[in-house]
């Protein structure tokens, strides 16, 4: 049931007959993972939590550092030094109290992050490296949980769901299995706020879908978006029937 509090927090999203008092009623009921509350997922986590996603549960074993603070819009000047995940915390329920806040501090091995996937519906990898992405898309096939990508970098980004429950789905490792830059990190090579803020959006956008039960997500699609230019391309990215994290799974 919603209160009439959260019916009138949520009533113009409710409007929308895509979302309505089902949908909401299904994103209350929801449980979602971001993991890294950094540049992608402070829109991420705002966005979720004003939207009643019922259970957010954070994973950031790193502090607010002054250097974060031009695009990791979660976290402000008295944040500095304070674990990301705390920041972030305090940030959320003072935008929506009516939600539940799970917190993951430290690094999470495999046995955590199996663990941690397995407790929610639906992972947003909002990391920036590419172990971390990597582990989380491994955690994911092995828990058929689907997963929303995104990443940034200097002034290029890339977003695609990863849905395990589809056969037709390709899995992070089918399209970044062997390498390319992957390993370049916003530190080292630099990025413009508002296109992680962007990249964030859209993953928040893609993660209400899947929720909510509506629209069409973002599953076997790699959409590209260049700062420069403001162009958008789309790939299609395929299944790798010999992918060595997805490839003997049986539907
Ligand atoms: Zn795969």
């Amino acid at each position: 049931m919603l209160s009439d509090q959260e019916l009138l927090r949520y009533s113009r999203q409710i409007l929308l007959a895509q979302v309505d008092i089902d949908g909401q009623l299904r994103l209350k009921q929801s449980k979602a993972l971001v993991v890294g509350v950094g540049g992608l997922g402070s829109p991420v986590a705002l966005y979720l939590a004003a939207a009643g996603v019922g259970e957010l549960h954070l994973a950031d074993f790193d502090t607010v550092d002054l250097t974060n603070l031009q695009r990791q819009i979660i976290h402000d000047s008295d944040s500095v030094g304070l674990a990301k995940v705390d920041s972030a915390i305090k940030r959320l329920q003072a935008i929506n109290p009516e939600i539940t806040l799970v917190a993951h501090r430290q690094a999470l091995d495999e046995d955590s992050l199996a663990a941690a996937v397995a407790a929610v519906d639906l992972v947003l990898d909002c990391s920036d490296n590419f172990t971390t992405r990597e582990a989380v898309n491994a955690a994911c096939v092995a828990a058929r949980t689907p997963l929303v990508s995104g990443a940034a970098i200097r002034l290029e980004g890339q977003l695609s769901v990863f849905d395990p429950r589809r056969d037709d789905s390709p899995c992070y490792h089918c399209l970044y299995g062997h390498g390319s830059e992957a390993e370049l990190t916003c530190s080292e090579a630099g990025v413009i706020g508002p296109l992680v803020g962007l990249v964030g959006s859209l993953q928040a956008l893609e993660a209400l879908k899947l929720l909510a039960g509506f629209g069409e997500p973002l599953v076997g699609r790699l959409l590209l978006i260049d700062a420069l230019t403001t162009r958008m391309r789309e790939l299609r990215v395929k299944r790798d029937p010999g992918c060595a994290v997805c490839g003997n799974r049986h539907g």
